[in-house]
């Protein structure tokens, strides 16, 4: 049993040792710095999950490590190829997909959520790791570098820090296989890292840990919220609340319905 494991088990079985008054908080969505920690906060995280786990899907389909991958026409760009993905594939997956619940209250940058995520542009509104242009491979908001008042500024887009902490690490991940290939092969980097297939690998990479990272989030906070896992979920410790579930503990008031109630599950 890994330690998440062991956390998790413990979180099924002593589920109102963690509960807290920040739960009935407001949340601070202008605070970068504001731990995931009040109900409201799950509606974001549980849809950007499930987001996620679609997401992966679809680059899987093209990532460079699968087999089976579909092949793309001989001599197709960069460009085609995220053409594809995101005007395509990407809307197709996330197709008719509504939001768990409310947003926390304040939180204005709503369109980060509801719309499909854009294709990297000065426009757009999430990191990008500059992969084709040397070997410094620095992760850039609106084209500047992520740091100090900057990187503030990006944090406030995100409506709590793991939010937050979960997209820095998709980009680390970018980061890594982009410090690796200058180093190996600095004359055929920038080619080698464009190939849709490898685009797609590290993209399927990023989006894995990206989703892992939301879950850690998810977990700390769903049974406190009053999530009720199915015996399936109970013995899956990778499980999070679908959407329906997490509209159900919106409707009930987020109470923790088995502890108050002491009801079986
Ligand atoms: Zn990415």
């Amino acid at each position: 049993m890994n330690l998440r494991r062991a956390a998790f088990a413990a979180s099924l079985l002593l589920p109102w040792l963690s509960m807290d008054s920040a739960l009935a908080q407001s949340p601070h969505p202008s605070d970068p710095n504001r731990e995931c920690e009040t109900c409201e906060d799950l509606c974001a995280l549980v849809d950007q999950y499930w987001q996620k786990e679609l997401g992966i899907k679809v680059w899987q389909k093209y990532a460079a490590s699968n087999t089976l991958r579909t092949m793309l026409r001989p001599g197709s760009s960069l460009n085609q190829f995220e053409k594809i993905i995101y005007e395509q594939e990407l809307p197709k997956a996330w197709k008719d997909r509504p939001l768990p619940c409310k947003l926390a209250e304040g939180w204005q940058n709503t369109n980060r959520l509801q719309a499909p995520l854009q294709q990297p542009g000065p426009e757009d509104t999430g990191l990008e790791t500059k992969a084709f242009q040397g070997p410094s491979c620095n992760i850039v908001w609106r084209n500047a570098k992520l740091e100090g008042d900057i990187e503030k500024h990006w944090r406030s887009t995100h409506v709590c820090k793991g939010s937050a902490d979960a997209e820095l690490a998709h980009e680390q991940v970018h980061q890594k296989i982009c410090l690796q290939a200058w180093a190996q092969d600095p004359a055929n980097a920038a080619s080698d890292l464009a190939q849709p297939e490898n685009v797609a690998e590290s993209e399927l990479q990023a989006w894995k840990r990206h989703r892992n990272q939301l879950r850690d989030q998810i977990q700390r906070l769903a049974h406190k919220c009053g999530w009720q896992p199915t015996k399936g979920q109970k013995n899956d410790p990778n499980a999070v609340p679908t959407p329906t579930q997490t509209k159900k503990m919106e409707e009930r008031g987020w109470h923790a319905f088995q502890v108050l109630t002491s009801s079986p599950p």
